[in-house]
């Protein structure tokens, strides 16, 4: 059958921006246009040309833990496809530039991962996207910087840990954080980030406080 003029059109106009149909597998009748949503993405974001054309893209629901989208920064991008045609086309833009990201900003494990999903995030809410999908959302991520958000929360994990017999407290001058409170933090709850915050300044103050040597006294 002689395909539709649009769909030749569509084609060479891929081709053209070097993208190949090769490097996506599984997306046949899933109801996303994988080529359209990675051609939208260089244009949207030129820097991010390289890895999106390169890049292998595969449609892998399971393959993503759950989540949306995964990459081993090297040359795989997994996408739930099924996940992000619901979610639209440029929800879909959003994911891949994301996940392009991860190969400038990442560190290892969930806290590293979180440090760099604020970076990212906060790097795509800057260049105008609106992140339909949310996720994680750190004020002042980006001058941060994902090795001191690492740093303050594997800091604030550590405090969490070495509390002891306490148990949450609604008042908030002697509330002490729990792990699952550090880890929402980190998505878009201003204010209780903000607590954390002052809370960790809290626990740095009396752990020098009590790090003081004993004078010594000499008679
Ligand atoms: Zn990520």
């Amino acid at each position: 059958m002689r395909k539709d003029f649009d769909i030749i059109e569509k084609e060479r106009v891929y081709r053209e921006n070097g993208l190949d149909a090769k490097k996506d597998v599984g997306f046949e009748s899933t109801g996303l246009d994988i080529q359209e949503a990675k051609l939208r993405t260089i244009q949207y974001f030129p820097s991010l040309a390289s890895v999106v054309k390169n890049f292998t893209f595969q449609n892998d629901g399971s393959g993503t833990e759950g989540g949306v989208a995964c990459t081993d920064t090297k040359s795989i991008i997994k996408l739930n496809a099924v996940l992000l045609s619901s979610a639209g086309i440029e929800a879909a833009v959003d994911i891949i530039a994301h996940e392009a990201l991860h190969t400038e900003e990442s560190a290892e494990g969930l806290l590293g991962n979180i440090a760099s999903d604020g970076v990212i995030n906060a790097r795509l809410r800057a260049s105008g996207r609106s992140m339909k999908l949310g996720g994680i959302d750190i004020p002042n991520a980006i001058q941060m910087g994902t090795q001191a958000i690492y740093a303050f929360l594997n800091k604030a994990i550590g405090y969490v840990n070495s509390v002891t017999g306490s148990s949450p407290d609604a008042d908030s001058n002697s509330h002490e954080f729990t792990r699952e409170e550090v880890i929402s933090a980190c998505y878009g709850n201003y204010a209780l980030w903000a607590r954390l915050v002052n809370w960790v300044k809290t626990k740095d103050k009396e752990k020098t406080q009590s790090a003081q040597p004993e004078l010594a006294l000499v008679f």
